[in-house]
């Protein structure tokens, strides 16, 4: 489980991104953040792997407050995919999905093994795997930065905008498998997003951000279709 609990940002030429936040993102369910741009979703986000300190305010994951421990121990539990896949362009496929296994002590061999069975997991061939991210398609690429970001298999997943830079058909695709995925794995899942229909077809509950970063509503899609 990931609470906000009156989080806000002010960033320090005083413009103030997300104001008194309190929500509750329940374990094994996505949450969504949908909202114009320039609401705090990414704001949001950010605090919650500690690229960005809150001004005020608490983010708790489980039962442990994130500002009291180390950065990079918080971050080993906690996947990151962004817009653009930000792939080391200079390393394969394989190599782009091995880095964390590698960096958490698995040998060369046993890393690059689980590299492979994650790209058929997010629907890679696994021809791909000695290709470089400049050879794929933006949203194979875009399955690339999801296996990786499983590659530690943490329990929580952030995501910003994953499916947003690729066309609507591939988007679609994406979509679907993410769910698939998801229906297996159980991960506990925030995912930002400014499309309120990729927001109803993949959230479990929904959070509405208001430009001023407050909250507008939190529900499941079935609530925010009826309104
Ligand atoms: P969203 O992801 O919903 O588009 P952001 O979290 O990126 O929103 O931004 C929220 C607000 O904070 C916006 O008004 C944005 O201009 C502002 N903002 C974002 N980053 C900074 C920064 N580093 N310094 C000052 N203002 C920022
Ligand atoms: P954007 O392209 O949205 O501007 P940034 O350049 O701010 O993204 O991304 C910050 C960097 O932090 C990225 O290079 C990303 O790869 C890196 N990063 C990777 N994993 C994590 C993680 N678990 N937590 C925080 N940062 C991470």
């Amino acid at each position: 489980m990931i609470r906000f609990e009156s989080v806000t940002k002010r960033y320090p030429d005083g413009t103030v991104a997300v104001d008194g936040l309190d929500l509750v993102a329940p374990s094994g369910q996505i949450t969504v953040f949908v909202g114009p741009s320039g609401c705090g979703k990414t704001t949001s986000l950010r605090m919650i792997n500690r690229m960005i300190e809150p001004t005020s305010g608490t983010i708790w994951l489980d039962d442990q407050d994130t500002g009291a421990v180390n950065a990079a121990t918080l971050r080993r539990g906690i996947g990151y995919v962004i817009q653009h896949a930000g792939l080391f362009p200079h390393r394969t496929i394989v190599d782009n999905i091995a880095t964390v296994p590698y960096l958490l002590g698995q040998d060369k061999k046993q890393a690059r093994a689980r590299a492979l069975e994650l790209m058929e997991r997010v629907g890679l061939s696994t021809t791909f795997a000695k290709r470089y991210p400049a050879q794929l398609s933006g949203g194979q690429q875009q399955r690339v930065g999801v296996a990786r970001a499983l590659a530690a298999d943490p329990p929580v997943m952030l995501m910003d905008e994953p499916f947003s830079a690729v066309d609507p058909v591939v988007r679609a695709e994406l979509q679907d498998e993410f769910l698939r995925l998801q229906a297996e794995l159980g991960k506990t899942i925030i995912f930002v997003t400014h499309d309120i229909d990729e927001a109803v077809k993949l959230g479990d509950q929904v959070a509405v951000l208001k430009v001023g970063g407050t909250l507008g509503q939190l529900a499941p899609p079935s609530v925010l279709l009826n309104d």
